[in-house]
């Protein structure tokens, strides 16, 4: 059987969050599968249609994720096919139970990014096989929320499709409330568990080496974790001074996304009753050692 041809087209949104551009993924040919279609960039729509041979037609758009960068062009592309989008649901599906104890208590913020318009014709949940028209190989529909509730990764046999969830140019964004660290922990250990080729990301290159990648990220997680407690243990801060204390090798841009990491790991911790903050926790809320 011949291997399901994938063609790659990168949308023109560079950015310190987005690297060199949100990829867009053509799967198999005739009727083709569209994973990412990307940001509401026009030119980056007419690049998909082009990207087509003739004859050709999408039979479906899947998003890993509602985040704008890649699915805004959703919408446009469903109208300009006629294909149907589907995606694990509108932005804030699958936010875990934590976070929406904390948003129902009042916790503000999050939400980078966040495609609120997003609303897909069709809903995929985990371990869904999706038939490719012309293969007898079948794209597995994986539950992997963490960077965002609803997100999904796409499995090709030893292939995957893996979104913002697992990426070799960059960790991911973990920012509450549509992130939660618990849950992309859980999701990058069950992706570890499984024997991979090659993962394509939603940004950056192919991943070569997906089993040094996922061990890599288990391991700097728990070290940012370890790095927090230490802060914590030394004196009490919230989420910002911490990051200042802790990533002391990062650009200030990006300094805001690093407090919003920090600041999952420390309702990871609360939750596991190993740091505690007063009120609803938040960017300046102080919390500390337990
Ligand atoms: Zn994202």
């Amino acid at each position: 059987m011949a291997e399901a041809r994938l063609r790659r087209v990168r949308a023109d949104n560079p950015s310190p969050l987005t690297g060199s551009g949100t990829n867009t993924w053509l799967v198999g040919e005739g009727a083709v599968t569209v994973i990412d279609p990307g940001p509401a960039l026009p030119a980056h729509l007419e690049a998909i249609l082009a990207a087509l041979e003739p004859g050709e037609a999408v039979a479906r758009i899947i998003v890993t994720h509602a985040h704008r960068d890649h699915s805004a062009l959703a919408r446009p592309l469903a109208k300009a096919t006629g294909a149907p989008v589907l995606a694990f649901g509108p932005a804030e599906a699958g936010r875990s139970a934590v976070m929406t104890r904390l948003v129902a208590a009042g916790f503000e913020g999050g939400g980078e990014g966040a495609d609120s318009d997003f609303a897909p014709d069709a809903r995929l949940a985990d371990g869904d096989r999706l038939d490719l028209p012309g293969h007898a190989a079948t794209l597995e529909v994986i539950h992997t929320p963490g960077h965002m509730g609803g997100h999904l990764c796409l499995a090709l046999g030893t292939l995957l499709f893996s979104g913002d969830h697992v990426m070799g140019w960059a960790t991911s964004l973990v920012s509450p409330p549509d992130g939660d660290m618990r849950a992309y922990m859980t999701s990058l250990e069950r992706l570890a568990a499984r024997e991979w080729s090659r993962f394509l990301p939603g940004h950056g290159e192919a991943v070569e080496e997906p089993a040094a990648r996922l061990a890599e990220l288990l391991a700097h997680r728990r070290q940012r974790e370890a790095q927090v407690r230490a802060a914590l243990a030394e004196s009490p801060g919230n989420a910002t001074d911490l990051a200042r204390r802790i990533y002391t090798d990062v650009s200030p841009t990006l300094l805001p996304a690093a407090s919003r990491n920090v600041l999952s790991h420390l309702i990871d911790l609360s939750e596991r009753n190993l740091a505690s903050c007063d009120g609803v926790p938040s960017l300046s809320a102080p919390f500390r050692a337990v």
